[in-house]
């Protein structure tokens, strides 16, 4: 049997995960999890409330919601035919278009604005490199039925107090606001007059887009090109005394919380959906992966996948480059911690310890039980070297012994001025509840 396996084992080719689309493994995946437990108690306390919509969606519904002249509708969508209907379908790769259309489609909006969170993975088919992935989590906030620069104002400082909880350091606001779709059109004109007056420093994209989605070119990371772009005509001259007055509120309350922000007037956004407030928080530690979060109102959005017109706005960010970031400042141990660890010295005893295990993780115990297996159970030399390795503060002897009365011995792995002490098993509940008093356990 064994060499049978062996030998079909050597034939077959190791498969590995798909090139951009990483593991998350233990201990960092609890970095996220404690992360997620951050966001998830930050957006209780803004009354926002957790959404979760499929991976996938009707192809349709990014390229009417992002743009058809965008990145990622342009290039980095995972698009596919639905095997046995035929049904375009994509992997997601932002959450507000489905979070929009689930909205319409559960009527969600009939009895006021919604405030709402997702967290989940997104899909876009980019160059992999650190900060840039092609399965990759976002965390995003959406208020939808909310009109007034307020909202706008408490996403960002929503997003500012995560910044603060967690210790995030050097991450900085900039705003811009896009107007309406008339100012845009005015300036839109002005801006390809400008570019096609420069044309000569135009880059290829640049050319492409002329035309498309002139706006986008604001955007170019193309350093032959930034000086004559930040020339160019500016859309905040642009907009008229409502669309200022609205950018005007949302700085009085920035302004008011002491939130520190620069007004990027050429700040775009990826998505056409933007209208009036776009922001972005960055960081230069990131090298060109800086944006680490990223949002805006999109007032049209909505109508536009079908609903009844309704504004709109939100903001995600991205959960690599902010954790990636919080690690410079230095984060917090969030190893998951063990109270005990079980050692058993004969194999006849297991019914009995795993029936006082179960005992003890129903009141909150957080335990690991040493394994049978010959191999495993050999010496208790070895079962103690594997207790203190897994980090436990107490190793539970269920010994021959021990058994035999009814009692475990209960030692002190890390602190050697305790007592090891042999307890009847009915008492074992009451040490664990003393555990619990003596704020030793972290659920
Ligand atoms: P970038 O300009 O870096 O490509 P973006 O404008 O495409 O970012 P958004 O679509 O606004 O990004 O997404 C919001 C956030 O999600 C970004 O600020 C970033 O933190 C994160 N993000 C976007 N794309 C990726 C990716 N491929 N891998 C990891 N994180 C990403
Ligand atoms: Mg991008």
């Amino acid at each position: 049997m064994m060499s049978e396996a062996g030998a079909v084992k050597n034939k077959v080719e190791r498969l590995t995960g798909v090139k951009g689309m990483n593991d998350l493994l233990p201990p960092d995946s609890a970095v996220v999890e404690w992360f997620e437990a951050k966001v998830r108690a930050l957006m209780a306390r803004y009354a926002y409330r957790n959404i979760r919509t499929p991976v996938v969606e009707r192809t349709p519904l990014f390229v009417r919601g992002l743009g058809e002249v965008t990145d990622i509708v342009e290039k980095e969508m995972y698009c596919f035919e639905d095997r046995l209907n035929g049904d375009p379908l994509t992997l997601r790769p932002e959450a507000t278009a489905g979070v929009v259309r689930a909205a319409i489609e559960h009527n969600m909006l009939y009895d006021g604005g919604k405030r709402l969170y997702y967290m989940g993975p997104m899909f876009r088919h980019e160059r992999p490199q650190k900060g840039r992935y092609r399965q990759f989590d976002q965390i995003g906030a959406e208020a939808l039925g909310f009109s007034g620069p307020d909202v706008d104002a408490e996403l960002i400082l929503m997003a500012a107090a995560l910044w603060q909880e967690i210790g995030l350091q050097d991450v900085r606001l900039e705003l811009n606001s896009l107007g309406q779709p008339p100012e845009r059109q005015a300036h839109r004109q002005a801006l390809i007059s400008y570019f096609e007056g420069h044309s000569d420093l135009l880059d290829e994209d640049a050319k492409r887009r002329l035309y498309s989605n002139p706006l986008r070119i604001l955007d170019t990371k193309n350093p032959q090109m930034q000086e004559m772009v930040a020339q160019a005509p500016k859309l905040l001259d642009y907009l008229g005394p409502v669309s200022l007055a609205h950018f005007e509120g949302l700085k009085a309350i920035l302004d008011a919380n002491k939130l520190a922000y620069t007004v990027n007037p050429r700040l775009v956004r990826g998505m056409d959906y933007y209208n009036l407030t776009v922001f972005e928080f960055i960081t230069d530690q990131l090298g060109s992966q800086g944006t680490v979060c990223g949002g805006g109102r999109y007032d049209y959005l909505i109508e536009q996948v079908g609903g009844k017109p309704s504004p709109a706005v939100g903001w995600a960010l991205g959960v690599d480059r902010v954790l990636e970031l919080a690690k410079s400042g230095g984060l917090p141990d969030v190893a998951v911690g063990l109270d005990a660890y079980a050692i058993v010295t004969h194999a006849q005893a297991m019914p009995d310890v795993l029936r006082i295990l179960e005992q003890l993780r129903a009141v909150g115990v957080r335990v690991q039980l040493n394994p049978a297996g010959a191999e495993a159970m050999a010496s208790m030399k070895a079962q103690f070297k594997r207790a203190d390795a897994s980090g436990a503060t107490y190793a539970l002897i269920f010994g021959e012994d021990e058994m035999a009365t009814n009692e475990v011995t209960v030692k002190p792995l890390r602190d050697s001025a305790q007592p090891q002490r042999r307890r009847p098993v009915a008492e074992l509940l009451q040490w664990a509840a003393s555990l619990q008093s003596n704020a030793l356990m972290h659920t």
